[in-house]
């Protein structure tokens, strides 16, 4: 069942607010919002707090002043009430809660006693960095009275989602036809914590369905959590967004990905170092092929000249060259 075929798309933003924004996170949002906007379509904020040690809400806000600044906008979001809030996750633990029930009554679920030490255990094994070690289903095969004896004497354990033996499809517009195994894309993988929280497969999916959201535009580190969300959704019978787009990730000039400890790279920091909104636009326009001439562009300036069709399909290592043509007064990192 796919979302809005044929109707105004609906996409989204969707941050963690565990630190700050920096220009690779700009990329993506940028990508996300031209994408959704040069097809008229409807924007969704979602903060994803829903990790409770890693986010802090003073990230959140500091995220909503950075897209501002930088012209992306939405028209649902934590400061803008819509039909389909609340949009802040920790605020949604309820349909999280009815989901784990409705795939546990469906049998999709089982209860998984692996302590992180044996997960670490896995992870000298070969694995796509991406996704983490193959779960090899320790737990799928417990008999139900290991189950119920493990529980009844007290041992900690996660919920689990049970992946057919099965290929997997779908079409990404960017790196085209996925055909994937279950083990490319890590096997049973956890929905619930043994501490509670919710995973972010879980929670993303659901919001996804809940919210209408048919296109999905994000970095291409998530391209194997695709099939789990579908998956779930599948499992639940809950409509599904109907377009993915993952986008190739933005490297150092050394080839590592920008993350946060590329703390120069913080939105917060470039316009602290007098680096204006639209010169930020007008190098991630060069990188997504739509500004040749190297101006600085605002981001409504991007509607018109942007084609999925001139995006890299891989990733992007920031050259000394040219990022000096850009930001002379910022070292190239
Ligand atoms: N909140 C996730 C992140 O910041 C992105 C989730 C998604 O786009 O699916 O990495």
């Amino acid at each position: 069942m796919n979302l809005n075929v044929g109707s105004t798309p609906v996409g989204r933003l969707a941050p963690s607010p565990t630190g700050l924004l920096h220009l690779g996170n700009a990329w993506s949002f940028l990508l996300a919002w031209l994408s959704c906007r040069s097809q008229s379509g409807r924007l969704i904020l979602r903060i994803e707090d829903i990790d409770p040690v890693r986010s802090r809400a003073r990230f959140s806000q500091q995220i909503i002043d950075d897209l501002q600044w930088l012209g992306v906008d939405w028209d649902e979001g934590p400061d803008q009430e819509g039909k389909n809030g609340p949009y802040v996750q920790s605020a949604r633990k309820t349909f999280y809660a009815e989901a784990i029930s409705r795939l546990q009554s469906g049998g999709d679920v089982y209860p998984c006693f692996c302590t992180r030490k044996d997960l670490k255990g896995l992870a000298s094994a070969p694995h796509n960095d991406d996704v983490g070690p193959v779960y090899p289903g320790t737990c799928r095969h417990l008999s139900e009275t290991d189950r119920e004896r493990r529980i009844a004497k007290g041992d900690r354990y996660s919920l689990r989602f049970r992946v057919q033996d099965a290929v997997f499809l779908f079409r990404d517009q960017i790196y085209g036809e996925q055909r994937l195994l279950p083990s490319d894309f890590g096997g049973d993988f956890a929905l619930l914590r043994s501490d509670g929280v919710v995973s972010y497969q879980l929670a993303v999916a659901i919001d996804d369905s809940l919210m209408g959201v048919s296109e999905v535009v994000r970095g291409r580190d998530l391209l194997f959590s695709t099939p789990r969300q579908l998956l779930l959704l599948r499992a639940l019978g809950m409509p599904e967004p109907s377009c993915f787009m993952h986008v190739p990730l933005l490297l150092d000039s050394s080839g590592e990905r920008l993350a946060k400890r590329h703390s120069s790279l913080s939105l917060v920091s470039l316009r602290t170092s007098g680096i204006r909104a639209d010169e930020v636009i007008g190098f991630l326009a060069f990188l997504a092929g739509c500004n040749p001439s190297c101006s600085p562009l605002f981001a409504r300036d991007l509607l018109r000249r942007f084609s999925r069709d001139s995006l890299p399909r891989r990733d992007c290592r920031l050259c000394p060259q040219i990022w000096s043509r850009f930001f002379p007064s910022v070292p190239c990192p």
